[in-house]
């Protein structure tokens, strides 16, 4: 049965099996290497298929400065174009930014009305909450290059791991560091966190399920938090040191941290892998709401 014929899919998980199933397939025929998954010419092809009437006919670079990664724009007569920032240094980052828009293409292009643009704080976004189809577009770029299956056990083993462990993967998988970082994330059942700053001061934040709900995470409000100065981040990139196990209070009043920390992937940003060790301070236990462990994180910054 032919692609055509096939039900389509409604969900971005939906369409991401999909996808993710015909490269697996092609790849096995062909016998080349699975990974890494390049979308450019997947987009053209599958949406030619799928969609002769309104295919993908162009994916190439735009200059758009620093305010936008991606796009994902119709053409007039029906064609659509994928394009990407040319001052994207990263391969990895400029491939994921593909998939993301080819991800808005399939499950998005007839609810907007509009083209898309996308900006680098849209390619961070997993929780609907910023925006149910940003996140939507991660969701499928994330499954599709990283697909579950692989990505499992490529981090099996991934106790205490460093951020060199995910250039690892974003080689692998030609994807940004960060999107690597926030898959393993969703999945793990470590208790860790992604700390993003700039100037020495905390962007954004992201929590495993595991250490969230032992009540360590920074809310997503406009709060001005310091990096703790005794942090490999808040130290700076002269200092060569790449991790390190930080003792309680640093990171966290109570808890001995491990960081570990890179500066090349963004030419502003610093990023922090936090570990927590596998039992949260007991203190944390069910005895205690989340309000009162957000507070206690928040003291633990303060001093
Ligand atoms: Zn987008």
């Amino acid at each position: 049965m032919g692609e055509k014929e096939m039900k389509l899919p409604t969900t971005c998980d939906g369409w991401a099996t999909r996808v993710s199933a015909l490269v697996k397939a092609a790849t096995d025929a062909l016998g080349v290497a699975r990974f890494p998954i390049r979308i450019a010419p997947i987009a053209a092809d599958y949406s030619r298929n799928l969609y002769p009437k309104e295919p993908i006919t162009i994916v190439q670079g735009d200059d758009f400065g620093e305010r936008f990664e991606g796009a994902l724009v119709p053409k007039g007569n029906g064609e659509w174009g994928i394009f990407y920032n040319t001052g994207l240094r990263s391969k990895g980052r400029i491939n994921f930014c593909q998939a993301h828009e080819f991800g808005h293409y399939l499950l998005h292009r007839h609810l907007s009305g509009n083209p898309f643009y996308c900006s680098r704080k849209d390619m961070w976004a997993w929780n609907s909450d910023y925006g149910r189809m940003e996140a939507e577009a991660n969701r499928f770029a994330s499954m599709v290059l990283m697909p579950p299956d692989d990505f499992r056990i490529q981090t099996y083993d991934f106790r205490k791991p460093t951020l060199s462990q995910f250039e690892a993967l974003r080689e692998r998988y030609e994807v940004s560091i960060t999107a690597a970082v926030l898959k393993w994330l969703d999945m793990t059942r470590r208790r860790a966190m992604l700390v993003v700053s700039k100037d020495g001061f905390i962007d954004w934040a992201r929590s495993s399920p595991a250490l969230f709900k032992s009540g360590v995470y920074f809310p997503a409000k406009q709060l001005t938090i310091p990096l703790p100065g005794g942090s490999l981040a808040a130290i700076g990139r002269k200092a060569g040191t790449r991790e390190i196990d930080h003792l309680a209070g640093v990171w966290n009043a109570d808890e001995p941290v491990f960081e570990s920390v890179l500066f090349d992937e963004y030419r502003d940003l610093a990023l922090s892998l936090l570990i927590f060790p596998v039992d949260g301070p007991g203190r944390w236990d069910n005895s205690h709401d989340e309000e009162s462990g957000l507070m206690d994180t928040f003291e633990a910054f303060q001093r």
